[in-house]
């Protein structure tokens, strides 16, 4: 049985918990999808979230606006990830992807979330290029005003959701200042002339993943998010959202590793006594256990400050996301050894966690970024 004890910690409310056992009841009816098909898995596992109500967190309800709910959003995640690290892309994929409109959006643009939290649009988040990942102020991608129209030309890469988007928020450099301030926002429908998925990407936990080629791709001046020359900005603030709900994600995967090392450890028996019983076996679930408790603190301490209402939570999302996502590393690799050749055996859950949790120590930003950040905030700014 998974630990539920952090459901009573002060950050969450009782929405909260009622949230987190009729979201644990519906995944243990639902989840996991099959996998084969991962664009069909995913566009099905939109469909039924959205269906069921659960996406409805993702975004501003336009007919009932108020600020994202990120506690909500970081139980959703923790919770499907548990379960189904694919349900739990779908999910926060449609968060990601809409953010800015959420944020930033005009009424007209705002129509487009009716449709992506009832599971009728699936949106995606198109900010790297092949040579600006991590340097996002140095992106290349232009997008050259033309009267009443944008033009945008050049290519996006790694985007999740690319090639079964209906919607893309596309960011390129409008030019208003060099580097970070001249760059801006633009809601692209999928069907829009000249965008092409170039190239599809495989990575080791398949989800849907592409680079886009805009080729001239006009958009009308109403599709530009915010003010010219705020993209990074926008972008930047979207991130401080949803940073910390990787760190959920990445928490839900350890929580999961741990539960399954706890049952091997139980039910299986080494030289006539239950594996349990071996100290150096308690000594990794004890690493596990304070990893998972630590992670959830920094998680819910993030989540709970931007509800509460902090208008940036840099600092406090940076460590979530840095703690949660490379300590969920570490656990599940020791999950895989207490699951000794189990662990690596294709198929086998706990392999799968393997795969899955490695990107999120690089997407969102890298660790490494992440330490960056937190050493400037520490440094009062500098
Ligand atoms: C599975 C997956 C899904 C993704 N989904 C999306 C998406 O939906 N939308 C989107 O726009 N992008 C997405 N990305 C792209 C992702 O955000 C980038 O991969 C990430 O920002 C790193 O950029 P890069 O791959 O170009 O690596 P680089 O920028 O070349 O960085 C490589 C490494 O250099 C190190 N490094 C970088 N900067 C610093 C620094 N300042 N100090 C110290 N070390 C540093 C880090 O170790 C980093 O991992 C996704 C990536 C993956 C793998």
């Amino acid at each position: 049985m998974p630990d539920r004890t952090f459901l009573s910690w002060p950050f969450l409310e009782d929405r909260h918990r009622q949230l987190a056992e009729r979201l644990e009841a519906w995944c243990q009816q639902n989840l996991p999808v099959d996998h084969h098909d991962v664009d069909a898995a995913c566009r099905d596992l939109v469909a039924m979230l959205g269906r069921d109500g659960w996406l409805k967190p993702t975004a501003l309800d336009p007919a009932k606006p108020g600020p994202l709910d990120v506690r909500t959003l970081c139980i959703t995640r923790e919770t499907l990830a548990r379960h189904d690290g694919l349900a739990d892309f779908a999910f926060a994929m449609q968060g990601l992807g809409t953010g800015a409109i959420t944020l930033f959006g005009t009424p007209d643009q705002q129509r487009w979330l009716e449709k992506t939290r009832a599971g009728q649009a699936i949106s995606a988040f198109a900010l790297s290029e092949p040579r600006s990942g991590s340097d996002v102020a140095n992106m290349e991608m232009t997008a050259v005003r033309e009267g009443g129209d944008y033009l945008l030309s050049g290519e996006k890469t790694w985007i999740s959701n690319g090639g079964i988007a209906d919607l893309y928020v596309v960011f390129a450099r409008t030019g208003e200042a060099p580097g970070a301030k001249g760059i801006s926002a633009f809601v692209v429908p999928a069907e829009t002339k000249g965008l092409s998925v170039a190239e599809r990407l495989e990575v080791i936990a398949p989800h849907p993943l592409a680079r886009l080629s805009f080729d001239n791709v006009r958009i009308p001046a109403s599709a530009l998010i915010g003010k010219p020359g705020d993209g990074f900005r926008v972008a930047m603030s979207v991130l401080d959202v949803f940073r910390s709900t990787v760190g959920a994600a990445a928490l839900g995967f350890a929580r999961r590793a741990l539960d399954e090392s706890i049952k091997r450890a139980t039910e299986r028996k080494l030289f006539g006594a239950p594996m349990a019983e071996l100290q150096m076996v308690q000594g990794h679930l004890a690493d596990m256990a304070l990893d998972v408790d630590a992670a959830a603190l920094l998680i819910y301490r993030a989540a709970w400050t931007k509800d509460m209402g902090a208008a940036r939570v840099t600092r406090e999302a940076a460590m979530a996301k840095l703690f949660a996502t490379d300590k969920a590393q570490d656990v599940i690799d020791k999950a895989v050894q207490l699951h000794g050749g189990d662990g690596v055996r294709k198929g086998h859950i706990i392999e799968s966690l393997y795969r899955e949790i490695r990107a999120l120590r690089i997407y969102e930003g890298a660790s490494d970024v992440q330490k960056v950040v937190i050493a400037r905030q520490v440094m009062g700014g500098a």
